[in-house]
């Protein structure tokens, strides 16, 4: 299924409205997911839509919700969720922390216990947009950790993604980097599970300790796990993540018995700094400028597949799905038919 953006967006929108969303929620929830779609992050696009109404008929998401705020210094700030849409929290937090960077030069915020924030470089590029450096460690509680540590066969961790934005230039957009500390994020595992296709070797492993690419390992009991990337580095900062964004800002934490039935918690440490307290602007930017045009400047190892930096991807395959549209796998289409009849939304209205 190959659908336009723009109509992916009036569907996504009315999920969550129906869902009892105000308008203003919605729009920012299913821009959100749409956006991740368009730049090539299906796990964390409108799929999540199915995750999202378990949740809201469980109870583990809750619509409209103002955060708590449980401290505020002026550049340190901490905000308790209580299961808001993450999307509308997140977004919030790192406003707060641009206009205190603003202020102060560097400002901190702990966020606890938002429902999923889904991609997190959203919040990176809206700190890089206004000039800033951000940094954005996250950890997930949510029901079996999936993501075993290095040397582990069992799950330890879920992917507790970690997001680095520098400002983007006159001639240069803004690096984003922004992953998962996992191989692989576990949405893309759903996504390969539902389209029936296998997964990037290295990735997982079976119940049993063996490298597999079969994605159903996942979603048949006894489970298999994901692993970390980059071996003992990647286990190293999902781990980091993991007590940043629990332990240290307070948030629902992987170690404690998760019960399935809590929905999907984040919890994310922002460090927003501004870069002008740090060295002259023109100075920085040309620095920018000078380090971007000396990696690119690498002869690429296999002429289809040139050097870019991060950021990039996410540029080249938003143009093309604005252009073509995007593409929609069977299972999750399915899955959101389901939803738009049970809550009688109609395509073409
Ligand atoms: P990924 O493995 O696709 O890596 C993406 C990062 O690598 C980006 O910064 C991208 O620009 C860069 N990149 C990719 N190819 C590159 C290349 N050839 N050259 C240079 N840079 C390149 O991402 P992922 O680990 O699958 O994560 C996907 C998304 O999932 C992220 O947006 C992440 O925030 C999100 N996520 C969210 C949660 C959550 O709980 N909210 C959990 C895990 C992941």
């Amino acid at each position: 299924m190959i659908i336009d953006h723009l109509k992916l967006l009036k569907l996504a929108n009315r999920i969550v409205n129906v869902g009892g969303s105000s308008p203003a929620e919605a729009s920012i929830v299913a821009e959100h997911l749409v956006e991740a779609n368009l730049r090539g992050h299906d796990s964390h696009g409108v799929g999540m839509l199915v995750a999202y109404v378990r949740d809201l008929d469980n109870g583990t998401l809750k619509v409209n919700q103002t955060p708590e705020v449980v401290s505020d210094t002026g550049t340190i700030s901490v905000w308790d969720a209580h299961a808001g849409y993450g999307q509308v929290v997140a977004r919030q937090a790192v406003e707060w922390a641009i206009e205190a960077a603003r202020k102060h030069g560097v400002a901190v915020n702990g966020l606890r216990n938002a429902h999923h924030i889904g991609r997190v470089g959203t919040y990176g590029e809206i700190a890089a947009r206004a000039g800033m450096v951000a940094l954005h460690f996250v950890n997930v509680a949510s029901g079996t950790p999936g993501v075993a540590p290095f040397r582990g066969k069992e799950g330890r961790f879920l992917t507790n993604p970690v997001c680095i934005a520098i400002p983007g230039t006159d001639t240069n957009e803004p690096i984003l980097l922004d992953f998962a500390t996992s191989r692989v994020a576990l949405g893309k595992v759903r996504v390969a599970h539902n389209a029936g296709k296998p997964m990037l070797s290295g990735a997982l492993l079976d119940h049993a300790g063996k490298p597999t690419t079969n994605p159903s390992v996942m979603y048949t009991e006894p489970r298999g796990v994901v692993l970390p990337f980059g071996e003992h580095k990647g286990s190293g900062l999902a781990l980091v993540c993991e007590l940043l964004a629990g332990a240290i800002v307070g948030s629902a934490s992987v170690s404690t018995a998760t019960p399935p039935e809590r929905g999907i918690l984040n919890g994310m440490l922002s460090i927003v700094i501004d870069p002008a307290r740090l060295s002259t602007r023109d100075s920085m930017l040309a620095e920018i400028d000078a380090m971007i045009a000396w990696v690119k400047s690498a002869e690429p190892a296999d002429r289809d597949l040139p050097v870019l930096v991060a950021g990039e991807p996410e540029r080249i395959a938003r143009a093309e799905r604005m252009a073509n549209g995007i593409e929609i796998d069977d299972a999750t289409w399915g899955q959101l038919m389901a939803i738009a009849e049970r809550y009688q939304i109609r395509l073409d209205s």
